[in-house]
């Protein structure tokens, strides 16, 4: 089996051999185990590029759980949100704000569009308390300009609430020099470990206004009491302790090749992918992309057939879209294990797939 997908992925050796190793989860309630959670915090937040002031909360839950909390520890009916609605996961913020009934506009991107400072025009005069994106919109692959958002957000004394979960560790990311007040992260995306686990780290002023101040009735997504506990590197409940452990093996990796040299494998296995997908029959949308993924977009309707025949007969997997792209479009991952030879290899199974198909 080979996965070319976003989320979980291809996972690298080194973190394999630390599940492995585990041959059992260990008790958690201990010096050993905050000092860990202590260890990793570090590492999260200097590749957050956030200080030590912000707060971080280890949830027990997907990357959805930690957005909606994230939102309900925050905002009520009193607020105005805005929210940069370009897909899935956009509508995935639109629909916690209506589930929760928290006021909000939408700014819609639509399919091809690449979002630019006409987007924003229509909501020039409104006020607003912050806003919701997903900076790297996974379904599209489209990453959306921070600077853009950032200079919207700052000049208006919004809160920036940024869902980074296919984009952290895969794309340049920092969260202090653009005022992001909170980001979110999950385990099985950009930082390929296993899913379960999600971290939202919050700013210090996100904290005092918001978070500390607020009567949130809830007692798992409470934010409160995970602040508290983490002040000895514990979390209030029982954490997925063994993707923990992994959390903590991945940043060291990443911390002992370096961030940036991290980063520039991604953005280079992403675009020899990207050169070598010219000799398919698909086009690759020309807006800005996330170097965690690449749609591909088939000239045929034939993107789900690909995707069952990889999957079916050669034991490969990437991302299907769901939607109006159902027939027409894949994503392929470039975080994990991988590199440029298997995406070599990639392109000759797309081929071989694409004319089985033809055949029939
Ligand atoms: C995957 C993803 C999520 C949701 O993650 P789950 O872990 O499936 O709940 C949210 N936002 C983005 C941008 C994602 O890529």
């Amino acid at each position: 089996m080979r996965l070319f997908t976003v989320g979980p992925v291809e996972m690298f050796d080194e973190i394999k051999k630390v599940r492995a190793d585990e041959n059992s989860v260990p008790y958690f309630r201990t010096q050993e185990f905050s000092d860990l959670m202590l260890d990793t915090d570090g590492l999260l937040k200097k590749f957050a590029k956030t200080s030590v002031s912000s707060q971080t909360i280890y949830l027990t839950a997907s990357g959805t759980a930690a957005m909606e909390a994230a939102i309900q520890n925050c905002f009520t009916d009193s607020d105005k949100l805005l929210v940069i609605n370009g897909g899935t996961f956009g509508q995935r913020f639109v629909d916690i704000c209506e589930i929760h009934n928290i006021p909000h506009d939408v700014i819609s991107v639509p399919y091809g569009e690449t979002l630019s400072e006409r987007h924003f025009v229509p909501f020039q005069n409104e006020k607003y308390t912050a806003l919701l994106v997903n900076i790297d919109e996974t379904s599209t692959g489209q990453l959306y300009d921070i600077g853009l958002i950032s200079d919207f957000c700052k000049s208006r004394g919004m809160y920036l609430i940024v869902d980074a979960i296919s984009s952290f560790l895969c794309d340049q990311f920092d969260m202090d020099k653009y005022g992001i007040d909170a980001m979110i992260a999950s385990s099985q995306k950009g930082a390929c470990i296993s899913p379960g686990l999600s971290m939202v780290i919050l700013s210090e002023r996100l904290v005092q206004e918001r978070v500390l101040t607020n009567h949130f009735a809830s007692l798992y997504f409470n934010f409160k009491s995970y602040i508290e506990n983490f002040k000895r590197g514990q979390t209030p409940f029982t954490p997925a302790v063994g993707i923990c452990i992994e959390l903590n093996a991945a940043l060291h990796m990443i911390d002992r090749i370096g961030l940036d040299n991290h980063l520039k494998h991604i953005a280079d296995v992403a675009a020899d992918f990207r050169k070598k997908a010219e000799d398919l029959p698909v086009h690759i949308p020309d807006f800005p992309l996330s170097n965690a993924i690449t749609p591909i977009i088939f000239d045929e309707p034939i993107a789900f057939k690909v995707f069952e025949l990889l999957k079916n007969k050669y034991g490969i997997f990437v991302n299907p879209t769901g939607g109006a792209l159902h027939e027409k479009a894949l994503r392929i991952a470039h975080i994990g294990q991988t590199d440029v030879d298997d995406n070599t290899m990639l392109i000759s199974y797309l081929k071989k797939a694409i004319e089985e198909i033809r055949e029939v």
